[in-house]
């Protein structure tokens, strides 16, 4: 398996839980690598834009309300298999499936303010990494 980044970002409600540094170590035990991060207050615009993809979905509005409701910290995560490591570790979208020990069955309080986000596939990591980091503000 490849060295892969993956974007991380943990939402208002983890940032609001001051469980930020908990939710580090969780992939840091799991071998990944914060490779880059900042903690922003996201515009409406940026919000929407990132996750364009849910446009259509009945909860986009909700969605981008939750996401500009507060700071959140966005990192890249770099190490093997990162993608789907960081998936596992985060566990499930809606907190009543996610498995135990993951930090949405840990941390999130709905499926809506499920605590983090992960990329799904290499080609949204590429895209969700370029929308927040410029290419040197990540060094491995
Ligand atoms: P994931 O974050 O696990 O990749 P999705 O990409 O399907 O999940 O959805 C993106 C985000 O939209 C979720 O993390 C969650 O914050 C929100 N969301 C997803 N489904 C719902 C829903 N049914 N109701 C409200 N919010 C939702
Ligand atoms: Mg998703």
């Amino acid at each position: 398996m490849a060295t892969q980044r993956t974007l991380s970002i943990i939402k208002p409600d983890g940032i609001k839980k001051n469980v930020t540094g908990k939710i580090i170590a969780m992939f840091e035990e799991k071998g990944l690598r914060v490779v880059a991060a900042k903690r922003v207050q996201l515009t409406k615009a940026e919000a929407e834009g990132f996750y364009a993809v849910h446009r259509q979905r009945p909860f986009f509005g909700e969605l981008v309300t939750f996401m500009v409701s507060g700071p959140v910290m966005l990192m890249v995560l770099e190490g093997e298999d990162a993608i789907a490591k960081n998936r596992e570790i985060m566990g499930a979208t809606d907190p009543a499936k996610a498995a135990a020990g993951t930090i949405r069955k840990l941390y999130a309080s709905s499926i809506g303010e499920n605590t983090v986000h992960g990329s799904d596939a290499p080609e949204t990591a590429k895209f969700e990494i370029g929308w927040f980091f410029a290419e040197n503000e990540i060094i491995s």
